[in-house]
């Protein structure tokens, strides 16, 4: 019985891997669907001066959109796309995208918005990278100095001589070089000291209890006085309250990001936002 047991279960988790790698293999046939039709979307999240509450730049941020209309977020499908090779045409397609969409908005007077772009750590071991995106760039006839890459904490850690090579070549194109979720991949901070970085942006689970919680507000605190040292811009992602805004702002972190300006949107949206209210976010939060 034991035998006949122990099949069963082994039946029942072969079948399991089965429906997973099945699944799994469906989603990738779709992913490259989407991908080589260009049927994803990017849309984007305004960074903002938290004094004033002036638009500085936006950050690009793909999405994939089903034909049913259901929007899928990049966490569900950028870890396939890395497996799978596709992230290398994807991003192009958001580089690509983002940047002609900048060139518009300057073009209707808003000439002095940057461009966030998130790098995924795959995409470093392409010889040819920082070329393929200052290619982009020109293309769009665009100024370097309006793009920035983010890379996350992780790239930064691993310490690969291709890794600083790419970093360097980007900060020597002109464009700026962000840590993206800073502050999660615990790890000795010398490597801000060795890599070209010209932006912090602090991850949102250290903003989400501020300021109530003291630990976090010990933590950023932190952070500020060590950007403020190396005279690194710093950016406070996923502000939600007014109150995340006064505890930032007194303690002197005048940038950030989060769903109380704004979520990311299609292009129009920013396009109306841009339009409607001069470049600033139409919000009243007492500061
Ligand atoms: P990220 O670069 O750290 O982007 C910030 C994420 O936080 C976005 O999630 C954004 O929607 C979310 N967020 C912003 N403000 C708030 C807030 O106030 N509250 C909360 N709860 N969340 C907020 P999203 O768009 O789902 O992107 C997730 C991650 O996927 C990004 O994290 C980035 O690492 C990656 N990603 C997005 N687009 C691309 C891309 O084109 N290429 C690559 N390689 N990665 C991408
Ligand atoms: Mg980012
Ligand atoms: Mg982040
Ligand atoms: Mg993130």
């Amino acid at each position: 019985q034991a035998k006949d047991k122990g099949r069963n279960t082994y039946h029942i988790y072969s079948q399991a891997v089965h429906r997973d790698l099945a699944k799994k293999l469906e989603m990738v046939k779709q992913l490259r669907h989407a991908v080589e039709q260009e049927s994803l979307e990017v849309y984007y999240q305004p960074k903002v001066e938290l004094l004033g509450h002036r638009i500085i730049g936006l950050e690009a941020l793909v999405r994939w959109v089903k034909e049913d209309g259901t929007v899928i977020g990049p966490d569900q499908f950028i870890p396939v796309a890395e497996d799978t090779g596709l992230i290398i045409p994807l991003s192009e397609y958001v580089m690509r995208t983002a940047c002609h969409q900048l060139k518009r908005w300057h073009e209707m007077g808003f000439s002095e918005l940057t461009m966030a772009i998130n790098i995924s750590g795959k995409q470093l071991h392409l010889p040819d990278l920082v070329e393929t995106i200052v290619d982009n760039v020109n293309e769009a006839r665009l100024s370097p100095r309006f793009i920035e890459l983010e890379l996350t904490e992780q790239v930064f850690i691993e310490n690969i001589q291709s890794h600083t090579n790419f970093m360097h070549s980007v900060r020597e194109h002109g464009m700026s070089l962000a840590i993206d979720d800073f502050g999660v991949g615990y790890s000795s901070l010398s490597y801000l000291k060795n890599f070209p970085v010209t932006s912090l942006k602090i991850d949102r689970s250290f903003v989400k209890d501020l300021p109530d919680n003291e630990d976090d507000a010990v933590i950023v605190q932190t952070i500020i006085n060590l950007a403020k040292n190396l005279n690194i811009q710093l950016v406070a992602e996923g502000i939600e309250t007014s109150e995340q805004v006064e505890f930032l702002l007194s303690r002197d972190c005048g940038i950030g990001q989060g769903y109380l300006f704004s979520r990311p949107v299609p292009a129009e949206e920013i396009t109306q936002l841009l339009q409607n209210y001069q470049g600033l976010m139409p919000i009243d939060i007492g500061s």
